[in-house]
């Protein structure tokens, strides 16, 4: 045989290896933060200018795809571009050539995505220039990059020394790092890194218990076991400064630009300390093995009076991804008398203020937490409707919080400084 068949033949086994891999596998993405502070001034030089080049590259080639997608434009080391004064050439220094040839696939992609979009009758256009280039694939692990996780760093070809990234321990053991790009956002690089990972890897341990969520109208969510659950994140003093500064600045100055970038900045830190804050609350809610909410509840809210405070509390969005997780939501109808009635002896109360944080009810002597005993009644309200009695017989300590609930709630709320977690205590007295 000849060695270009044997060579074939080779890539074509372990193609077929992969594919049986991958079929017990699923594919992650990380998110890592390049630690700005800890670059050299080389680095950080060499990361603004290669999102120029890319952003050259691509614009060079789109405006000529018959003649510039190919080989040739992978390897030239300068392109030209269309400046307000005419065309100028750029020096090509800091993409590799497999960068190039990832920029160039991107393009024929889009191609590809274009053209497809045509056949279904799609109305489409051509591609466009880009006034901005904020994602380079880092497509060959061990060439383009290279994690060096002991180290908390990455080495990303074409820069000597690695960078530090933070976010490298959220990945398992024994994961298969496959690609990577590289992401430039308002407020920072990132290096989005996925793995393929065990599918018997992901299967957590559970907590096999019921739980269901009662939602305050502020940032707050009580768990049927006594959990209390409070967050904020407020738009910052910065934000309402630079706004104002913005304000009085003459559109289009550079000034204004200046200042709206770092508005955009500014609202970006907001959003990743509140994406963060549901990603920790949904990570806890998603340890039990079966979560009861009251649904409508929340809908109602969101239409009605309260609707832009709950807007901002991220709470629709924590629901909507447990509703992502059927097995284990189980959806509880509203039931406008979970606040009213005694969730230990189901008698009723109709004089129940809201401003009253505790229930005591007359006929038991129950002592208790306002909103526990609504997300007690939740959770009653909801496994009577539940056949199964697998999950009925789940149900064991109401209103307690065991000790390795305490342990999970606090490894993986305790590291968000802008969440506050209680626990919410029963009460009962003598009649
Ligand atoms: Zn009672």
């Amino acid at each position: 045989m000849s060695v270009t068949i044997l060579k074939k033949q080779k890539i074509k086994e372990s193609l077929k290896k992969t594919k049986e891999k991958r079929k017990n596998q699923i594919p992650k993405v990380y998110q890592l933060k390049i630690s700005y502070s800890n670059l050299n001034k080389d680095q950080k030089q060499w990361l603004e200018r290669i999102f120029l080049e890319a952003k050259w590259l691509y614009n060079y080639c789109i405006a000529d795809i018959q003649n510039r997608l190919n080989s040739k434009t992978e390897k030239s080391k300068q392109v030209e571009i269309k400046t307000p004064n005419g065309f100028e050439t750029r020096e090509i220094t800091c993409l590799s050539s497999q960068m190039k040839q990832a920029v160039l696939d991107r393009i024929k992609k889009n191609l590809t995505d274009l053209s497809k979009a045509k056949q279904k009758g799609i109305k489409v256009g051509k591609l466009k220039f880009k006034s901005d280039y904020r994602n380079i694939p880092l497509k060959q692990n061990g060439i383009t990059f290279k994690v060096l996780k002991d180290k908390n760093r990455i080495k990303i070809q074409g820069l000597k020394k690695p960078v530090r990234v933070l976010g490298l321990h959220q990945i398992p053991e024994n994961s298969e790092i496959a690609k990577a790009e590289l992401i430039k956002k308002p407020d920072g690089y990132y290096i989005y890194l996925t793995c393929f990972i065990d599918k018997n890897q992901t299967k957590e341990k559970k907590i096999k218990k019921p739980i269901a969520i009662d939602f305050g109208i502020k940032h707050q969510l009580t768990l049927s076991n006594g959990i209390k659950i409070n967050y904020s994140v407020e738009e910052t003093k910065r934000l309402k400064k630079l706004q104002k500064k913005l304000s009085k600045q003459k559109k289009g100055s550079n000034n204004y630009f200046k200042t709206k970038y770092k508005i955009q900045k500014e609202h970006q830190k907001i959003y990743n300390k509140r994406k963060d804050i549901q990603n920790k609350i949904f990570s806890l809610l998603k340890k039990y093995e079966y979560v009861l909410i009251q649904d409508e509840a929340v809908k109602q809210w969101q239409s009605g009076l309260f609707g832009k405070q709950v807007q901002n509390t991220g709470i629709g969005e924590i629901i909507s991804r447990l509703k992502n997780n059927p097995e284990t939501l189980i959806p509880v109808g509203r039931y406008e008398a979970t606040t009213k009635i005694c969730s230990n002896c189901g008698s009723r109360k109709e004089d129940i203020e809201l401003s009253d944080r505790v229930y005591k009810c007359n006929s038991c002597g129950l002592v208790i937490d306002r909103d526990l005993n609504s997300a007690i009644n939740i959770l009653k309200i909801g496994l009577e409707k539940v056949e199964t009695t697998t999950i009925k017989n789940l149900l064991t300590d109401c209103g307690e919080v065991t000790p390795v609930e305490r342990k999970v709630s606090a490894r993986i709320l305790g590291s968000n400084p802008y969440i506050r977690v209680s626990y919410a205590s029963v009460k009962q007295e003598a009649t």
